[in-house]
């Protein structure tokens, strides 16, 4: 019986090593380290770093994935000249996420179109590459998670799970005001997460008018925001919508003389 040629060895343990990166590049690394006359530590070094690397984008595209973001939005292409009032280096510093090291939360609060989403889910990518477990929910979508786990008898299940994240995002509270127990859920899942999972909240009502979201309740509503304010950092979006103003740029001119241009 004939031996296997070595390569074919050297491969079939990448395999097994589940080294796919060293698997893929060593015929060329070892060219290049052959051609360059380099040391067999350069070239192992070399092998190795291109598996790290490989390891390391796919884990933080596994994060992005389990985060369930509804879509991709980057800081980079947030246009910070749409809100002046907005403190740029302020959101450049949470990108470096020390905010959820510390479990502290964020509120973007502003009307709709502001960017308030964009940058939450951007912030949200920036922890994921820094290591963080993320999850995105609207808040109605998390209000009937609970409800559904409320009728499976689920609800301690929901919690640990909610509970292993480091950075929740809960996007447009306020938009659709829940029922009682809906708010009370709410306010379980705040009570939960209070200084041990960091939370982004997007909302488009000042914490004045946080009762109407939550069945009239002020006192609810009271401790529900004490407990996400006591550590936060609160950005408002002041400005006109971008969604809008966006449409407006891309609809043609009016022909001089011609019917004025409708404003929605
Ligand atoms: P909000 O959540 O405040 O209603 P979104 O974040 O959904 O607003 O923004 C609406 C749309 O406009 C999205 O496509 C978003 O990417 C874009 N957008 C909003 N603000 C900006 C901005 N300052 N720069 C770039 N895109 C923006
Ligand atoms: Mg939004």
């Amino acid at each position: 019986m004939t031996q296997p040629t070595p390569t074919v060895l050297l491969e079939e343990y990448l395999r097994t090593l589940k080294l796919s990166a060293m698997l893929r590049e060593y015929p060329v690394v070892a060219r290049q380290a052959a051609d360059q006359k380099a040391t067999y530590e350069q070239f192992l070094q070399q092998l190795a770093e291109l598996e790290v690397n490989q390891r390391h984008t796919a884990s933080i595209q596994r994060r992005i994935k389990a985060a369930k973001f509804p879509v991709l939005k980057e800081l980079d292409a947030f246009d910070f000249t749409a809100v002046p009032k907005l403190n740029k280096p302020r959101v450049l510093e949470l990108a470096q996420c020390l905010f959820i090291e510390r479990r502290s939360n964020l509120t973007l609060n502003g009307p709709p179109g502001t960017g308030k989403t964009h940058l939450a889910i951007a912030l949200g990518i920036e922890a994921c590459r820094r290591k963080h477990r993320v999850r995105f929910y609207t808040a109605s979508q998390l209000a009937n998670l609970y409800l559904e786990a409320r009728e499976d008898r689920q609800i301690t299940k929901l919690e640990g799970q909610i509970k292993r994240h480091d950075l929740i995002i809960i996007d447009e509270l306020g938009y659709i005001p829940l029922d009682r127990r809906g708010a009370e859920h709410l306010f379980s899942f705040f009570s939960q997460c209070y200084e041990q999972t960091s939370l982004i909240v997007t909302t488009n009502l000042p914490f004045t008018e946080w009762p109407q979201i939550f069945a009239n309740d002020q006192r609810l509503a009271g401790a529900l925001i004490d407990r996400l304010t006591h550590h936060v950092d609160i950005l408002e979006l002041i400005g006109d919508s971008y969604r809008l103003k966006a449409s407006r740029k891309k609809k043609p001119r009016p022909r001089k003389g011609g019917d004025t241009p409708d404003k929605t």
